[in-house]
């Protein structure tokens, strides 16, 4: 970060940028590279004194911080935040009235429809051969029970072929069929590698493969994919759907929906599963009972919520802050993306009291459905050219709770011009981790600034430390508040309000000169009716 800090700072230390670490650090004396420092330290402490909005931004978040409030009202009070569930509206409706305290104004922009389903009680016990409540989750838009179902377990039949599997079928009537493959063990990697000797390690890598590869044949041997095969049983008369999706580590479970119509799809935890598969398959028949009072709520809209802080000399002009607001329901959503709203949410609050006047107009959006393809920041796309055309910047984030580590110029040619100058506001302590890359990728999908960056406007993913994200809470029932790392979400927040504070004084328009036309991602449409 030494190059473009020095970049900014107006002081005749600025040649030095054209010194590599490396080249200081082997061919200069020591005395000079303490100079260097000190020559840094002086000015990041001149910069927070010339800037009072940067001092002022951090002394806020610092002393005054909402996030543990909104986040537990939000993650704990409100809950998940699955596209079409009164959940969402309900979030959308806190997230309004948030903004009302802090005085800035913001809305609900409806730009379609989708199936409505509102999650209930999921209550899974093993009645026989003993008693056991299982740990369960009845998957998004799954059909309910009206009552508790009993039935017996049964294993999806290895058959030779689709003629055999429809030979089989009748046998499921009745039954919860088991369609998970049984994983080999239920500690995660990092746990063999630390304790299994190599050979042992290798041998349960070895196993899991061909296993995995044997189950992907035994799917595919009926005849039917993922998708159609719960279909097919649920014809055939099967009770219900028994899933168990391990995200590779200990007691996690990742959630997605249910591809029935009539009967329940659940996902039972690696340690329920293999419990309920060992014992169907050494034949003591385990019966169970599963109880999933989800209720259906026609077609609801679906939309995004928009707050604005308008600007004064440059109104016209936009710097965004971006970040999904759905979330998958199997925790409550707390680093996907609660983490990321969160940060929104406090950048704003923070701008708004510490620059409640900036040059360009701010805007926040907290996009629905990003879960079922972007379709919220598609949308939004899709109806303000007005904006698209007229955006300084917009900075999104959505994986986890970390640190800001990444900041790519998404392609954009002379991004690391206006990102290095506005970057090289933001005080040492709170971007040191950051690794930056000019002109960088633009990115086909993953989160919503793809959206933008897909109609050729300048947004950027603020890429967040991992904090375990992908075993541990992405799309797992263990996304909860008791994983969010308030001081990192601290951190994100002032760099965030600093970026957009800066973006909106930067008397130049960010350029958006394609640096690689040739792999420029197109825009696709965003889905405004879904079921
Ligand atoms: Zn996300």
């Amino acid at each position: 970060m030494l190059g473009p800090f020095l970049l900014y700072c107006s002081t005749p230390f600025h040649r030095f940028q054209y010194f590599s670490f490396k080249s200081i650090h082997m061919r200069v004396p020591t005395i000079l590279f303490a100079f260097v420092f000190a020559a840094q330290s002086f000015c990041l402490a001149a910069f927070a004194q010339q800037d009072p909005i940067v001092a002022a931004i951090i002394k806020e978040a610092s002393e005054n911080s909402q996030l543990k409030r909104m986040s537990h009202e939000l993650m704990d009070g409100v809950g998940p935040r699955l596209v079409g569930s009164t959940k969402m509206v309900q979030a959308s409706d806190w997230a309004i009235a948030q903004y009302q305290q802090y005085g800035i104004s913001a809305k609900r922009e409806n730009y379609g429809t989708w199936r409505g389903w509102d999650r209930g009680i999921t209550h899974v016990d093993m009645i026989s051969p003993w008693t056991k409540s299982l740990e369960a989750t009845q998957l998004a838009f799954s059909p309910s029970t009206k009552k508790a179902v009993k039935g017996e377990t049964i294993i999806l039949a290895d058959v030779a072929d689709s003629i055999a599997f429809q030979q089989w079928l009748p046998n499921v009537k009745g039954k919860f069929v088991l369609i998970a493959m049984p994983q080999p063990t239920g500690r995660p990697d990092y746990n063999w590698k630390e304790f299994a000797t190599k050979a042992s390690m290798d041998k349960m890598v070895q196993e899991r493969k061909e296993l995995t590869e044997a189950w992907r044949k035994r799917i595919s041997k009926t005849g039917y994919n993922n998708r159609t095969l719960a279909a097919a049983l649920e014809k055939a008369g099967a009770a219900g759907i028994v899933g168990s999706n391990w995200s590779q580590g200990f007691g996690v479970n990742k959630i997605f929906d249910a591809y029935t119509k009539k009967i329940p799809t659940i996902d039972v935890m690696l340690e329920d599963y293999g419990l309920l598969y060992r014992l169907t398959e050494s034949g003591a028949a385990p019966t169970i009972s599963v109880l999933a009072k989800s209720k259906e709520l026609g077609e609801v809209p679906t939309f995004n919520t928009i707050g604005e802080i308008k600007g004064t000399s440059k109104a016209n002009e936009y710097v965004m802050l971006s970040a999904h607001f759905d979330s998958w329901d199997g925790g409550t959503g707390a680093t996907d993306n609660g983490t990321g709203t969160m940060v929104m949410m406090e950048a704003m609050r923070i701008l708004k009291k510490i620059y409640p006047n900036p040059k360009r107009t701010i805007l926040v959006g907290h996009w629905g459905s990003e879960e079922q393809g972007l379709n919220g920041s598609r949308a939004f796309v899709e109806d303000h050219p007005e904006i698209v055309n007229n955006l300084q910047a917009l900075f999104n984030q959505d994986n986890g709770t970390g640190r800001i580590v990444n900041l790519g110029g998404s392609g954009y040619a002379k991004s690391k011009d206006y990102l290095g100058r506005w970057l090289s506001a933001v005080p040492g302590t709170y971007k040191d981790s950051i690794k930056t890359s000019f002109p960088g990728m633009p990115g086909g999908g993953g989160s919503d600034h793809a959206s933008f960056v897909a109609a050729g406007a300048p947004a950027f993913s603020l890429g967040a430390l991992n904090w375990s994200y992908f075993n541990y809470t992405w799309h797992t029932n263990r996304d909860t508040y008791d994983k969010i790392v308030f001081d990192d979400l601290r951190n994100n927040a002032i760099v965030t309000a600093i970026l957009v504070y800066m973006a909106c004084e930067d008397p130049e328009r960010s350029s958006t000169e394609k640096a690689n036309k040739a792999a420029w991602p197109t825009p696709v449409k965003a889905k405004r009716k879904g079921n």
